[in-house]
């Protein structure tokens, strides 16, 4: 008799969980779970969809101004330079080293790239490599340096003061490009083989390059050592001052 009970109830209880089954997982019950799902999986931290939990206008110092285009185009060129991320060297500079000097001189230096007393200043050839060309300049050429223009071939600091590897001097060989082309100098002077390799082609060693006279886009090139190198070795001077003063006379400067 029990056990009759007992079956009885058990055959009713599994009619009743076979009628439950259509409730259980009918299409409103599964299309509830996947919008929950979908809720919970798009919204975890109430910050919208997951891609854009850290949209770009929300992280600091990454929103980009437009450049006034009524600036003069040097200063435009140095606004993209000092925004400039596109090789390695940007990840560990303080500043950017654009560039400086006269918009039109005559004579334009190109030297390699940034120190640690430029990186720091944001200035070209301000350390003591910059200073002695400072001399070169107000000294030997008797013209103030501001009347000149001074870049390199990169805008940013190599660790250590290496030298640019080619990536990098390839990189950002567009800026030096575009402010000859801005400035028009009359006189390109460039100082090392770096400048040399990258803005002529040329390779080997100073001694010999200097010896001649190159053209870039119409414009007269001469090569000298960079000074950098007279620091390292007095015996530079008067080769320098030899090279600077074949631009002057070809300037009609002497
Ligand atoms: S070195 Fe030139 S190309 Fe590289 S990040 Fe600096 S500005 Fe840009």
């Amino acid at each position: 008799m029990i056990s009759s009970n007992i079956s009885e109830h058990l055959e009713a209880w599994l009619l009743w969980q076979n009628e439950l089954q259509p409730f259980l997982f009918d299409d409103s019950f599964t299309s509830e779970i996947q919008s929950g799902l979908a809720q919970l999986t798009a919204e975890p931290f109430g910050y919208g969809k997951p891609k854009d939990l850290f949209p770009a206008q929300k992280v600091p110092g990454k929103v980009e101004e437009p450049i006034d285009e009524s600036l003069p185009p040097l200063e435009k060129l140095r606004i993209k330079a000092e925004k400039c991320s596109a090789c390695r060297l940007a990840a560990k500079r303080t500043k950017t080293v654009f560039g400086e000097g006269n918009p039109n001189a005559e004579i334009m230096f190109v030297g390699e790239g940034p120190g640690e007393d430029e990186d720091l200043s944001g200035r070209p050839f301000v350390g003591r490599a910059g200073q002695l060309l400072t001399k070169i300049i107000e000294n030997g050429m008797k013209i103030p340096r501001g009347q000149v223009y001074i870049a390199n071939i990169v805008k940013c600091r190599p660790p250590a003061n290496r030298d640019p590897m080619p990536d990098e001097a390839q990189c950002c060989i567009g800026f030096l490009k575009e402010q000859i082309s801005i400035v028009k100098p009359k006189v390109l002077i460039l100082l090392g083989k770096v400048a040399m390799k990258n803005l002529l082609g040329l390779e080997g060693a100073i001694t010999r390059a200097r010896e001649s006279t190159y053209e870039y886009d119409g414009i007269r090139v001469f090569v000298t050592y960079h000074p950098s190198a007279l620091l390292r070795n007095e015996s530079y001077k008067r080769p320098v001052w030899e090279d600077i003063k074949k631009a002057m006379k070809y300037l009609g400067m002497m």
